[in-house]
């Protein structure tokens, strides 16, 4: 049974558990490094990015975050955490860090005042049974996207059409919007399964007792 991380510093953690839960994952709130080493895959929830940059440095943190997530440590990051795995923000303080590894810009609080929350279904590939009930919450976009990302949903209609709103870029998901605050669990349930095969890959062994 995989256990995933839920980084614990700020934001909706309790629905990010749940919604690993369901997903048959051993869901662990991850507030130190000794945590963090202990995990198979590790959530950043939605709240407040430039908060939760500022606990994990103060909570020694962010460096084996850094390297943990390019060491390939499977991350799910939901708007805030969207924000942290960037490698790259606009409309952010100068000195906001991020973790990084995720090849794209990320617009910070990118829909503007009208649009400062709303929901909308939306198509999301990677996950089979139709749209997908997206809510976002002062959410960032991405504005850019490296070669080596696949865009998963955009928007659609309204001023923002076509903005990319959660993309994969190997071990990495994000999306700007909140699948934790909603019933629907795909997003968790395909993160879920990228953690196992990174766990069937890594342990060959195991993979074969799996499939006897
Ligand atoms: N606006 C927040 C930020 O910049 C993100 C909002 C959210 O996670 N719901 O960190």
């Amino acid at each position: 049974r995989p256990v995933i991380g839920v980084l614990a510093l700020q934001g909706d953690v309790r629905e990010h558990l749940a919604a690993l839960r369901d997903q048959g994952a051993e869901a662990v709130a991850v507030r130190r490094p000794e945590e963090l080493a202990g995990v198979d895959g590790l959530v950043l929830p939605g709240g407040e990015s430039t908060t939760i940059a500022k606990l994990a440095e103060r909570f020694g943190l962010m460096a084996p975050l850094r390297v943990a997530v390019r060491a390939g440590l499977p991350a799910y990051g939901s708007c805030a955490g969207m924000i942290l795995l960037a490698d790259r923000l606009l409309d952010a303080p100068p000195d906001q860090e991020t973790i990084g590894g995720l090849d794209v810009t990320v617009r910070r609080n990118a829909f503007g005042r009208q649009a400062d929350s709303f929901e909308s279904e939306m198509a999301f590939d990677g996950v089979g049974g139709g749209p997908l009930h997206a809510v976002f919450i002062r959410a960032p976009w991405v504005e850019e996207a490296g070669e080596g990302v696949d865009v998963l949903g955009r928007v659609v209609g309204g001023e923002a059409d076509g903005r990319i709103v959660a993309v994969r870029q190997g071990n990495l998901v994000a999306t700007s919007f909140h699948p934790e605050l909603t019933g629907d669990r795909r997003v968790h349930a395909l993160f879920v399964e990228i953690v196992r095969s990174r766990m069937a890959s890594a342990h060959p062994a195991a993979r074969a007792g799996a499939d006897a």
